[in-house]
């Protein structure tokens, strides 16, 4: 098995991750592509395209993590929040088009199965993922088995009547809405003007300013107060924290998010037990992850 490979794609909501990856979840050839958000058929020639030049002899599937609800019966993706991808059988289309098999699952879904299985859950039997990136995604791994059906964790209620919701989310106060790189754009923005950056926020975080410290402490905050109803649902002694947003900002987040996390924790046990960390794999963790599936799909 090791000795042959799959295409993984990590579909985002700013940029496609492609890569060529072996049986052990070893990136070895990598596309960074931004994401085409104008139209589902621009969607699809983007995802092709960041395919394209990775194959060659011995690609034996192709695995997709999307931001999507995923219906396991039909294998359709039923909606997403911040792509234009709607009622549509992804894993068919590309698996016509490239003459391999593929399977798809939800972006946050394969990031919470490569942690698992190569990163920071490694022998966990109950463990929550939250990636912070575009949007909030989440993945469950419940009594040793990766949880498959919905779990849209960043769509969890943290503000009641708070900001709205992003993408097409109707709700308001979510996770997503205040914890997510996109609302961490915003808070910067607030800060410093338009234009203005996560990646700022997290920049001047480092260099001491306390705006943004205390920014990213109030957006740790509103993760904890996440965390802890998650946990509360789950009953998972480990939650990581990836994505783009949730690594670059973890050393900031996490100090609030734990003290937060640990409150809302309604058993004693659970909360002197609870571990929140780093995603191990980084924001390879979804493209990894996609490997891994791809390989299920053999
Ligand atoms: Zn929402």
């Amino acid at each position: 098995m090791s000795a042959q490979r799959v295409i993984g794609v990590d579909l985002g909501g700013t940029k496609i991750l492609a890569g060529s990856i072996d049986g052990e979840g070893r990136v070895l050839d990598r596309r960074e592509v931004p994401t085409p958000t104008g139209s589902q058929a621009e969607l699809l020639e983007g995802i092709a395209a960041a395919i394209e030049p990775l194959v060659g002899a011995g690609v034996a599937a192709l695995g997709f993590g999307i931001p999507s609800v995923i219906d396991h019966a039909t294998g359709r993706a039923l909606g997403s929040n911040n792509i234009p991808l709607e009622d549509l059988a992804l894993g068919r289309l590309m698996s016509e088009r490239f003459g391999v098999p593929a399977a798809v699952e939800n972006d946050a879904t394969v990031a919470a199965l490569a942690e698992w299985r190569l990163g920071a859950g490694r022998g966990a039997r109950n463990m929550i993922m939250l990636t912070l990136g575009t949007g909030v995604g989440g993945g469950v791994v419940l009594d040793g088995a990766l949880f498959r059906g919905w779990a849209e964790l960043g769509h969890v209620v943290v503000v009641a009547d708070g900001p709205p919701c992003q993408g097409n989310c109707t709700g308001s106060g979510h996770l997503e809405a205040v914890a997510s790189g996109n609302a961490a754009d915003r808070a910067a923005e607030k800060l410093w003007g338009e234009g203005a950056s996560a990646e700022l926020l997290v920049g001047r975080a480092s260099e001491g300013d306390a705006a943004a410290l205390e920014v990213l402490s109030g957006i740790g905050h509103l993760l904890g107060a996440g965390i802890g109803s998650v946990v509360n649902v789950f009953g998972a002694e480990l939650v990581i924290v990836g994505g783009g947003f949730g690594i670059a900002a973890a050393e900031f987040l996490f100090p609030e998010a734990v003290e937060v996390a640990r409150r809302e924790v309604q058993l004693e046990s659970f909360r002197a037990a609870l571990r929140i960390v780093k995603a191990e794999l980084g924001s390879d963790a979804g493209l990894i992850g996609t490997g891994l599936l791809a390989f299920e799909a053999l």
